[in-house]
């Protein structure tokens, strides 16, 4: 190991002592599906470069923590679990710090924790084995952070996907929207598309590779543009959706500024793109909306909706929300109800207000009480509650097509999803095989909650319609 970490470059100097960095690598992920499939490339790129993934960090040399910022005292939290890496240090183990954190903090980590070797935003990815031959060299202080403003993406064919019949592909990076309150501009860079036939020749890939259910990623999923100008989004999911092999084809998260009827149109028309569309919509008050930068207003989201709810088919509705914004009045709150009742969503993701470093919101007056907020969440997620209970009740009756993916062994249930991402818990008819993780059965739902449905198999007979080969139960403890 390089001993002396104040090289002012980070580089090594003539005297110090490399220790080969052991080629192996633990990886902690935090964050949203993003994040998770950036370590699935970031595990790609490893393995392609020699090195061996570790499930436990005392057998790694290599140490990478994927940060993310969205949440409350995000960084706090990263410089605390470096610190519990800290004791590691004395064992010749390397530490990089990449994802949001990384971007956003930047160079600070190496004053904070001088035995990091490598920070690095998503936007450089791509850069990563020119950062590991450095690594290699003996460099102690490597970063990529100076990419935000790059036009490429991170393609690889070497990713890893870690659930073998559900993945992921990423079909835009960045972000070029500036909500009031979010640091994903600032930590992932430009928006970003990758053309129409890469996304088709790994959707293809992975149709190969046995894979049914396929969800394109994007931070602004329907923000992209096709650059070579081939496709437009509706069509491009029409495509994926087509790929023999396919079943289910999922997007997120999608923006409603970009949210256009012929992806309704797309949905209705190719059975395999799934009855569910994640459109967060933050706010039901137009002020609030506006001052956050999300640039529509109640209304113009309501006529989306409205595209959605005279679709042919059930199509199934889940976004985010924020209570407490700066300056959401009463009245703004009421709106945001109200707008849970006219929508009637299948699931809110909703959370308390918290100013993120370096966006607009930080400096606007926060005056609105934690109590308050709490308050307000708390409302808001027992109306929502009380619209799923009943909303989820028209499945009672209705035969759905579940995808299985695991055993609750302690049920005595297998857990599967619907295509309206549900979560059907049923019992098999007596003597029915067990059918293998990743297949697709009908089942029939004879009770509903607010947040699963239950069920049983109405046949016995299986083999089910999937291409995959027999896999054991997963044993939920
Ligand atoms: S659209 Fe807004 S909330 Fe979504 S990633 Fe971009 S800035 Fe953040």
């Amino acid at each position: 190991m390089t001993a002396d970490t104040e090289q002012p470059a980070g580089k090594p100097s003539p005297n110090d002592i490399l220790v080969p960095v052991s080629k192996t690598f633990y990886i902690e992920t935090f964050g949203c599906q993003m994040n998770a499939h950036d370590s699935e490339k970031v595990i790609g790129t490893l393995e392609h470069e020699g090195y061996a993934q570790v499930s436990d960090e005392a057998e790694a040399g290599l140490i990478l923590y994927n940060t993310c910022s969205i949440r409350d005292k995000a960084e706090q939290k990263v410089f605390h679990r470096l610190n519990e890496y800290k004791r590691l240090q004395g064992e010749g183990k390397r530490f990089a710090v990449i994802g949001c954190v990384a971007q956003q903090e930047g160079e600070r980590i190496f004053e904070r924790a001088p035995y990091v070797s490598i920070v690095a935003g998503s936007a450089s990815y791509r850069n990563l084995p020119d950062m590991l031959a450095r690594l290699e060299a003996g460099e102690t202080r490597i970063t990529g952070l100076d990419d935000r403003q790059t036009e490429e993406t991170f393609d690889t064919e070497f990713t890893v996907r870690s659930n073998p019949h559900r993945g992921y592909i990423t079909i835009i990076e960045g972000c070029d929207k500036f909500c009031a309150y979010c640091v994903v501009p600032y930590t992932r860079g430009k928006e970003r598309s990758r053309t129409s036939a890469s996304v088709l020749v790994e959707a293809r890939r992975m149709a190969d590779q046995g894979y049914t259910d396929i969800q394109l990623l994007g931070q602004n999923v329907n923000s992209w543009r096709d650059p070579s100008g081939r496709l437009s989004f509706a069509e491009l999911l029409t495509a994926v959706g087509s790929t023999p092999g396919i079943k289910r084809v999922r997007f997120t998260t999608s923006h409603p500024r970009d949210f256009t009827r012929d992806i309704v149109e797309a949905i209705d028309a190719t059975p395999t793109l799934c009855d569910h569309i994640h459109l967060p919509v933050q706010s039901g008050s137009s002020s609030v909306l506006h001052a956050m930068s999300r640039e529509y207003t109640r209304d113009w989201y309501l006529e989306r909706m409205s595209w959605i709810h005279s679709a042919k088919r059930d199509i199934s509705i889940t976004s985010d929300m924020i209570v407490g914004f700066p300056g959401e009045t009463d009245a703004d709150f009421e709106e945001t109800i109200t707008l849970l009742g006219a929508v009637r969503y299948d699931a809110v993701f909703a959370f308390k207000f918290s100013p993120r470093p370096n966006t607009p919101a930080v400096g606007m007056p926060d005056t609105i009480s934690d109590e308050v907020k709490t308050e307000r969440l708390r409302i808001l997620n027992d109306r929502q509650r009380e619209i799923q209970r009943e909303h989820y009740a028209r499945h009672l009756g209705q035969t759905v097509e579940v995808m299985v993916e695991s055993y609750n062994a302690a049920r005595g249930q297998i857990v599967g999803r619907s295509t309206q991402n549900k979560t059907v818990n049923f019992t098999l008819v007596p003597d029915a095989l067990e059918p293998p993780i990743g297949s697709y059965l009908p089942i029939r739902i004879t009770r509903t909650m607010p947040n699963c449905l239950v069920g049983e198999s109405i046949a016995g007979a299986l083999p089910l319609q999937t291409t995959l080969q027999a896999q054991p139960f997963v044993v939920l403890n």
